[in-house]
């Protein structure tokens, strides 16, 4: 069961995969009050099942279109969702979508190299400044000194690939520059969103999901879906200041960078 106490919480790229996974557990644990499940098309196919979900609970999700790629959805989502989370803002917002490209520095393409770093990194800190003045609010309506999920928090999904100590060792079988690079462009936004955020007192740090089985991390991977949010949730739920600029992985271990 999922330890997030967050009143408010909102998830890009919820419509499968980890985001699902997340709005899925969160939705079976009484903490949400409200959950914010976007995905870039609401209405299409690949969002069926977020869609039955949200019939499920129609009290505590409301999918909101937000396209990373696309500069006007992140503010018409965010102007939305600001209409929504009212005096006491929102709590948490998970930055989960991303895309994977393979290759080299012999084979990746430069489209791949620019599409991976407009999702997984220009997407994200988009969102971070759009939705900052929320967080900010439900930072100051907590009334609560240092930082946690409950308060306000920003966790950006990253992954070891971004890692320059993890990756080098394991780049042979994950031959994903174009990811491992933009990754690691998130990590980086992290720690300066980190510091951007902290006199707001909004916890912000990365987290990785472990090698899971979704379309993203292949059949190969070593987790299912349901292991690896059960961790992380765990994870979002106890993290403190201490934890602020970090880097841990789905168990808690720190990742080094
Ligand atoms: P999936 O490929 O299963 O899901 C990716 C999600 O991101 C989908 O909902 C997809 O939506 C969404 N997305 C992609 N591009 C955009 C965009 N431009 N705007 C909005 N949403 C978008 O991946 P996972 O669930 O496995 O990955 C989730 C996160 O976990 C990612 O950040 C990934 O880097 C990280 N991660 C995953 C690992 C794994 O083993 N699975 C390992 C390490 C990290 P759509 O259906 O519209 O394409």
């Amino acid at each position: 069961m999922a330890a997030v106490k967050a009143c408010k919480i909102l998830i890009t790229g919820a419509n499968r995969g980890l985001g699902l996974e997340m709005v899925k557990q969160l939705s079976e644990n009484s903490c949400p009050k409200h959950i914010f499940a976007t995905c870039r098309d609401p209405d299409g196919p690949k969002s069926a099942a977020l869609r039955e979900l949200a019939k499920k609970h129609p009290n505590l999700i409301t999918i909101i279109r937000l396209d990373a790629d696309d500069p006007c959805s992140i503010k018409e989502s965010a102007k939305k969702v600001g209409s929504l989370v009212g005096a006491n803002g929102l709590n948490l917002l998970v930055n989960n979508a991303a895309i994977v490209a393979n290759g080299t520095i012999q084979t990746s393409s430069v489209e791949d190299l620019k599409n991976t770093f407009n999702t997984n990194v220009i997407g994200p800190l988009l969102i971070i400044r759009e939705y900052r003045p929320y967080l900010q609010i439900a930072a100051k309506a907590s009334g609560t000194p240092g930082m946690s999920s409950k308060k306000a928090a920003i966790i950006n999904i990253s992954t070891v690939a971004a890692s320059m100590t993890r990756m080098p060792p394991i780049y042979s079988h994950f031959q994903t520059l174009p990811y491992a690079v933009s990754k690691a462009g998130f990590n980086m936004l992290t720690v300066l969103a980190a510091e951007e955020v902290k006199t707001d007192e909004i916890l912000c740090m990365a987290l990785h999901p472990g090698w899971v089985k979704t379309d993203l991390g292949g059949r190969d991977a070593t987790l299912e879906p349901n292991e690896s949010v059960e961790g992380m949730l765990k994870v979002i739920g106890g993290l403190t200041e201490k934890q602020h600029g970090g880097f841990l992985d789905y168990t808690g271990a720190t990742v080094t960078w």
